[in-house]
């Protein structure tokens, strides 16, 4: 087993980062493999953070089961994929276990990287008591101290649940955290929220046959999107059962915890369910870590403050990740870390090195998926008036040719260009696919590339892909 440090190895580290997940491990290997001497304070004793033990890694786990599910019992059919025994259902209690002991392993994983590259992993909480100090709460309570020039706030961020104070009988749901702790499937579940998890959590649930309520303030799902994915995503979650309450907020829930709630909206609704799911937006963890005190800014939001080379408001101390409140999405919090390492400890050449914020692509794992890069259609709208040209198509997948009406997933792509040269500033994308479609066209959002340069593209065919390349 990898050790666990519960004292200084050395009077000063040259960096000391706190938090163990996507940004930290990241930024401090980075800082490593320059020959810096690093510590990574970890209060939860183990490694990989939000993304490997309750987000993206057992998320898209349980997605791609759900994936299977939807092929086994709507597709299969109509490729005559036939047999007398009945369509094979997911088995939520025997397959949490397998999942957990593959987290476990990834925990090993990021434990035996850190020992291999000397990066040391202190388990304990961390709080500035300068800028060049941080005290160590070990799990036994005892305390010690670590000095260094360089300290880096990776802390991310942990799921918002209304008080009882807000909405009575609040404290009876869980929040995403406790999605991944669920031994058994619930059979009735209600998912407030409309932003990535909510619809990410709610589309598993649904897919894998528990009877599905989705509460939204708004009247569709992912209202920071652009419209037209919006406008395709929402009914088509309503067209495959899942019962959408629109323009709705929850005002109470009574019941017991692990049996039954009653959960009642402001439209007069009461949904009876056994499990309710707060998935409603996270907040950064910096909690009783001494920053304010020293002069850390924080936003409104409860935000660290960072500069375009994400360096705080005071001088030593950096902020990476879910942290700094800004694109709360694991490859960033890589990205901002290494890039910062490199910055802090390379060569010469990375003298400047920093991560541009602009034109992150991102997937939303729905059923079907999203993945949307650059500006939508109002952004762009907003910024370049007039100049702005709109290329979209909807369509069927070749994929569901085969498949009965009522399970043909729909495909929507819609590029955003401006200007004479019809640069694209955005792509959004809807159907099966386009989660591991977006990236390469990403590359072309981040080298500028014009709508002539896709067209100029020769198209694969046949995929659904091709679409991007051909659009009129
Ligand atoms: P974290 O990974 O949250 O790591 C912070 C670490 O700091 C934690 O381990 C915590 O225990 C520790 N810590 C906090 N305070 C202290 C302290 N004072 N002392 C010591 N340790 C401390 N992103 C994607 O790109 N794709 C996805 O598909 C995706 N799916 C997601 C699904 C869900 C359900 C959730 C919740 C998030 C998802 N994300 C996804 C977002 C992604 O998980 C985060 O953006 C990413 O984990 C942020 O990394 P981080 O290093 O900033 O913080
Ligand atoms: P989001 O910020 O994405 O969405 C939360 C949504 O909940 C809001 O957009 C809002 O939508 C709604 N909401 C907010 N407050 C309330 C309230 N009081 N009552 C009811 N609804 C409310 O947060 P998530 O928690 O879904 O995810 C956090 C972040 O994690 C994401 O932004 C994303 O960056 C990351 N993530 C990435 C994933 C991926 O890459 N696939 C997957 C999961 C998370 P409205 O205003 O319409 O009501």
């Amino acid at each position: 087993m990898p050790p666990i440090y519960d004292k200084p190895t050395v009077d000063k580290y040259d960096l000391v980062m706190i938090g163990g997940g996507s940004g930290g491990s990241a930024c401090s290997r980075r800082a490593a493999s320059y020959g810096k001497k690093v510590a990574v304070i970890e209060m939860s004793g183990i490694l990989g953070g939000t993304c490997v033990n309750v987000g993206c890694v057992p998320k898209k786990i349980m997605w791609h089961a759900a994936d299977l599910q939807e092929k086994i019992t709507q597709h299969a059919q109509g490729y005559h994929i036939k047999g007398d025994a009945a369509f094979p259902k997911f088995d939520w209690a025997t397959f949490k276990p397998q999942r957990d002991a593959y987290i476990r392993k990834l925990n090993g994983i990021y434990a035996n990287n850190f020992e291999k590259e000397g990066v040391e992993h202190h388990t304990g909480f961390g709080r500035l008591t300068s800028a060049s100090t941080i005290e160590v709460t070990r799990p036994d309570g005892q305390k010690y101290t670590l000095n260094t020039d360089n300290i880096c706030i990776a802390t991310g961020g942990h799921p918002i649940i209304p008080s009882d104070e807000e909405i009575p009988g609040a404290s009876l749901g869980i929040d995403s955290d406790g999605f991944f702790a669920l031994e058994e499937q619930p059979k009735r579940v209600a998912v407030v929220g409309a932003g990535y998890i909510a619809v990410e959590l709610a589309g598993v649930f649904n897919a894998l046959g528990s009877e599905t309520h989705l509460v939204i303030r708004g009247e569709t799902v992912l209202r920071t999107f652009d419209p037209a994915i919006q406008q395709t995503l929402t009914p088509w979650m309503e067209h495959t059962g899942l019962k959408l309450h629109k323009s709705s907020k929850v005002v109470k829930v009574t019941g017991e915890k692990g049996k039954v709630l009653t959960v009642t909206t402001d439209k007069g609704e009461s949904l009876e369910v056994d499990a309710l799911v707060w998935a409603i937006g996270r907040k950064a963890l910096t909690a009783g870590m001494g920053l304010e005190e020293l002069g850390i800014k924080l936003d409104e939001k409860g935000d660290v403050v960072v500069d375009e080379y994400q360096n705080s408001t005071v001088k030593g101390v950096t902020a990476i990740g879910d942290v700094q409140g800004k694109a709360l999405l694991t490859p960033v919090a890589i990205a901002a870390g290494r890039r910062l390492s490199n910055r802090l400890f390379g060569p010469a050449q990375y003298k400047d090195d920093k991560l541009s914020y602009e034109d992150i692509p991102t997937v939303v794992f729905s059923h079907p998926t999203i993945g949307t890069v650059g500006l939508t259609e109002p952004e762009a709208r907003k910024k370049y008036g007039d100049t702005v040209k709109i290329y979209k198509t909807s369509f069927r997948s070749l994929y569901f040719s085969m498949i009965d009406e009522e399970h043909k997933e729909p495909s929507m792509f819609k590029l955003v260009c401006v200007g004479p040269e019809e640069r694209v500033v955005g792509i959004h994308i809807i159907g099966q696919g386009s989660d591991e479609m977006l990236q390469g066209f990403a590359v072309a959002v981040k080298m500028k590339a014009r709508k002539k340069d896709l067209d100029d593209t020769v198209a694969i065919h046949p995929t659904s892909a091709e679409e991007l390349v051909t659009l009129r």
